[in-house]
């Protein structure tokens, strides 16, 4: 079943998935930004890959909370603290929940109002939230149609590649990205490539 016994091996996929697209994040990174967005992720996955086998034997409230206090602690960097305040409100939300596909949606809906509130920022603006925030809603809308895992998983990284894509043509507002104004558009924004990337990793683990 789905439990953090899963965790060491959803952490070394992730980690073999950033590796394998560091260079072309990046070179995103680089244009529209300050080119450290891999060397951040890299550090909170390497703190969690540390703490694997303390998180492992957790509940998935208590890992979600243990996951978001390391990142806090490892990581500078906006991806940092947003990564870490959304599994800290998913501890927050899961709280009171039943951990299945529908209580998990639930939970990870409100963890993603929270970085939006965090970050003061909105879907539209290219960042991860244009891939956090619907992919938030297809896997409620999925999990609520009863739909099997591995077709949410199916719709989940399509929902998020459509995402990233959406990021190319937008003018940035929040983060580095928008200090370049016009010229931030014409390319795709690293974090939702990151966010992106991750998804389809852990869907991959769980399928
Ligand atoms: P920094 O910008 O501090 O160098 P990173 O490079 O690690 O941090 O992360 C940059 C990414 O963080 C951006 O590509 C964007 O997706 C995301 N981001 C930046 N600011 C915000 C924000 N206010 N809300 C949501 N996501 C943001
Ligand atoms: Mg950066
Ligand atoms: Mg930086």
């Amino acid at each position: 079943s789905l439990t953090p016994s899963l965790f060491p091996e959803l952490i070394q996929a992730l980690i073999d998935d950033i590796a394998a697209h560091a260079e072309e994040v990046t070179e995103l990174d680089q244009a529209i930004g300050d080119g450290d967005h891999v060397f951040n992720l890299q550090r909170g996955l390497q703190a969690l890959h540390e703490h694997a086998s303390e998180i492992a034997p957790l509940d998935w409230v208590a890992a979600w909370q243990k996951i978001g206090m390391t990142v806090m602690a490892a990581v500078g960097g906006a991806s940092g603290s947003l990564y870490a305040t959304l599994f800290i409100a998913l501890a927050k939300s899961g709280r009171d929940k039943v951990i299945d596909i529908s209580g998990f949606s639930d939970a990870f809906l409100q963890a993603v109002e929270a970085v939006k509130l965090r970050g003061k920022a909105e879907v539209g603006e290219k960042t991860m939230l244009d891939v956090l925030v619907p992919v938030a809603l297809a896997l409620r809308d999925e999990a609520a149609a009863g739909k099997s895992l591995a077709e949410i998983l199916d719709r989940l990284c399509q929902v998020a590649a459509d995402g990233v894509e959406a990021t190319r043509d937008m003018l940035a507002t929040k983060g580095r990205a928008s200090f370049l104004g016009e010229r931030s558009k014409g390319h795709i924004d690293a974090g939702a490539k990151t966010a992106q990337l991750m998804i389809t990793a852990i869907a991959a683990v769980l399928k």
